[in-house]
């Protein structure tokens, strides 16, 4: 079976209205034939609503960087998934590792948006990975698999159809230090094994596992051409169209 192919863009706190207005423009005048590709952006959600409206029509689906996973209430400052999926956005960035490591994200917390999210409809796009220190201490896959197997807890096997997994080792992000193909194909399949293990083997094979950390026009091809890379989660080199595009164009 063919999975999904899809190239997220994670502006993080950067760009503002004008410049995201000129970057989706300059992604959707380039975009061109993609085939069956999917393309994601998540800019700040201030400009989600208006993302969206330019993107109507265009293979472009835009997401949210992050939500609170409660209703609504006296919450100040955060977002209610309901209000996520208002504003037209697809998908939801759950788990993301400055989510994590900056703001002290917990699995539990993860578990609970992602249980949201799935509950009005949105798409989790949920982000795994290792820091330096527990890969050097050799736990990758252990704390990968933790994340993994939290963050899913009580997510049916109907409702996997909806997430997408992104692989990200907290060492490459914004770093430059992008994971060899082969460190990430092991993790990629590590992490479609452990899905194998808690749903079964159609489910593992049908859910995209991206690759998120430092990735570049120069290094995409390397990535994409690994069996269990379904496409990318690129933050730095998103903010710009040109970039972007040669990333989303990959042979
Ligand atoms: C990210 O923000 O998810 C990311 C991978 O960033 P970068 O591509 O800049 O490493």
């Amino acid at each position: 079976m063919k999975r999904r192919e899809i190239f997220a863009g994670n502006w993080k706190m950067y760009k503002d209205y004008n410049g995201a207005v000129a970057l989706v423009n300059g992604l959707k005048g380039g975009l061109g034939d993609i085939g069956a590709r999917e393309v994601a952006i998540f800019p700040p959600a201030l400009y989600v609503r208006e993302m969206v409206s330019l993107c109507t029509g265009t293979r472009i689906d835009v997401g949210v960087q992050n939500m609170y996973f409660e209703k609504e209430g006296a919450f100040t400052g955060e977002l209610a998934p309901a209000m996520v999926k208002d504003c037209g956005a697809r998908y939801i960035l759950i788990g993301h590792s400055e989510r994590r490591h900056v703001f002290r994200e917990t699995d539990v917390e993860v578990n609970k948006k992602v249980a949201a999210a799935l509950a009005v409809g949105l798409d989790p796009m949920v982000c795994v990975g290792e820091l330096l220190a527990e890969r050097e201490a050799g736990t990758s896959e252990a704390v990968v698999k933790t994340q993994l197997v939290e963050a899913l807890k009580g997510v049916t096997k109907e409702r996997m159809a909806k997430v997408v997994v992104a692989y990200e080792p907290v060492w490459a992000i914004g770093t430059g230090k992008v994971a060899t193909p082969e460190i990430a194909e092991t993790m990629h399949r590590f992490i479609r094994e452990t899905l194998g293990a808690l749903y079964d083997g159609a489910t593992a094979a049908m859910v995209p596992v991206l690759y998120g950390g430092s990735v570049k026009p120069d290094n995409i091809a390397g990535l994409y051409a690994m069996e269990n890379i379904d496409g990318c989660l690129v933050g730095g080199a998103s903010l710009a169209s040109d970039s972007f595009l040669d990333i989303i164009k990959v042979k």
